[in-house]
């Protein structure tokens, strides 16, 4: 080693000399001695490598590194899991969370977080209740079913029903139906971590009831249709209808089973989309068990809610699986906020997910305006521009509709849109944009009222101005 790089080792200080400085004396009042110690050991360490592998050649400066620990402790300070703003007109976007609570709800929410709760308390007998109560009443009055459960996401709703009505038997389902929903979530795994055994009937494209009623036999257990939420076949196609299917179940005294998917209580006509049928219009049709999932359309919590017929739902909550798959108090108490919004038909106004959906182009343009004053582009080193844009719903949720809304597109002078991109992924509050016309894309349809200064404020600073 060099003697210019055994010397600035030489000239670093030990740990307890660096925690006697003013600076990071304040820290550990606000924190700990040992949170500080940690952190200065880190910044110590990094120092010292920096030093050997020749990336620091700079004599030590005791405010340079109070300002790298205080730095460091701030970032732990924020946490790992942290908000960020969704600028990709995707509304329902897995990696970002899926759906978001209105303050109201998530003021509801967090006194239930605070405060202790009748979670398994019956008030009005002052004996043990039950969890499932507190949205069972809602869920049935929403959907028409005589019994509804939730557990922690519909995975876990669709394993819970296979796990109780089929573990040992055969499941009957369209080849066109064994679909991935996303990671790795299959429909082929889940039944088989069931105990159930998969019987597929027809081909890709084409299922007919013929194809399902060949397959019956002594062991089938249940005949199942698995919306294929996240991608369309289409051309010569042909599937068969949650009511035919639920009549040749019922001729042969076997429940039909649907994996919903997205799980819908309002038609989505109403926001100008095509037809999709509700949880109740596919319950009406005859399904015995429908499962469906809380956060992508119904725009709730986490969860996975099933609904139907007593009698199945009964040999449910006598698994041990129910225990392993429960939810908690704040994804019940964001579930029945949720459900009370429909029941009081003040859904599309409340939930922040449908009015997401809800808005019109010229809300979104008008929105985008308001950014474009906001950023002040007289004196930006970009190129500003208003464009329309298509946004999409996500969450594996209708994969064919276009959402039409309205972006900011920034082409940054001397800088790549990839390098813009990492700038605002970088920020204090993370900005998540798409890249596209050679440019970062800010699509308004998912970026909040409330969020337009911060947002300006952000683009600004990772222009650099
Ligand atoms: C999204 C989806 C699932 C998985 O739901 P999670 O709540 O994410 O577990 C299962 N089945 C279908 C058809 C889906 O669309």
């Amino acid at each position: 080693m060099d003697e210019t790089r055994q010397q600035l080792l030489r000239q670093l200080p030990d740990v307890d000399h660096l925690l006697q400085r003013p600076a990071l004396q304040i820290w550990q009042e606000r924190k700990s001695r040992q949170a500080v110690r940690n952190a200065v050991r880190a910044e110590l360490d990094k120092r010292r490598q920096a030093i050997l592998t020749g990336q620091w050649d700079q004599p030590f400066s005791g405010e340079v590194f109070d300002q790298a620990v205080v730095s460091r402790l701030q970032t732990e300070g924020r946490g790992h899991l942290r908000r960020v703003i969704n600028a990709t007109g995707t509304i329902l976007h897995t990696n970002l969370g899926r759906s978001v609570f209105s303050p109201e709800l998530a003021r509801h929410i967090g006194e239930l977080a605070c405060h202790y709760s009748n979670l398994e308390y019956d008030l009005a007998s002052g004996r043990r209740g039950s969890r499932y109560d507190h949205v069972r009443g809602l869920l049935c009055d929403l959907t028409g079913a005589e019994d509804a459960l939730v557990v922690n996401n519909n995975a876990a709703a669709v394993l819970l029903t296979l796990s109780s009505l089929a573990a040992g038997k055969e499941v009957i389902i369209s080849r066109g139906e064994l679909v991935e929903i996303g990671g790795s979530f299959r429909i082929p795994d889940v039944i088989e971590q069931s105990g159930g055994r998969i019987r597929e009937v027809g081909t890709t494209n084409k299922t007919h009831l013929a194809d399902y009623q060949r397959a019956l036999g002594e062991d089938t257990a249940a005949l199942m249709k698995v919306h294929t939420s996240n991608y369309r076949i289409i051309g010569f196609t042909e599937s068969v209808s949650p009511a035919a299917l639920a009549g040749l179940a019922h001729d042969h005294g076997l429940p039909c089973l649907h994996d919903a998917g997205s799980g819908l209580f309002v038609d989505l006509e109403t926001f100008g989309l095509p037809h999709e049928p509700t949880v109740g219009e596919v319950l009406a049709a005859g399904c015995d068990v429908v499962t469906f999932s809380g956060d992508k359309l119904l725009g709730g919590p986490q969860a996975g809610i099933i609904v139907g017929k007593a009698a199945y739902l009964d040999a449910m909550k006598h698994h041990p699986l129910l225990r392993a798959l429960r939810v908690d108090k704040m994804t019940l108490a964001g579930l029945e906020g949720t459900l009370q919004s429909y029941r009081d038909g003040t859904a599309a106004r409340q939930i922040p997910t449908l009015r997401c959906l809800a808005q019109t182009e010229d809300e979104i343009k008008e929105r985008a305006e308001r950014l474009l004053q906001f950023l002040h582009t007289d004196d930006l080193p970009a190129c500003v521009s208003l464009r329309p844009i298509d946004d999409c719903i996500g969450g594996g949720a209708c994969p064919d509709v276009v959402l039409p809304g309205w972006a900011l597109a920034i082409e940054a002078d001397g800088m790549t849109p990839e390098e813009m991109e990492r700038r605002l992924r970088h920020a204090d509050l993370p900005v998540i944009v798409r890249v596209q016309y050679n440019a970062v894309v800010l699509s308004l349809r998912t970026l909040g009222d409330d969020e337009l200064q911060d947002a300006s404020r952000i683009v600004r600073e990772a222009l650099g101005v």
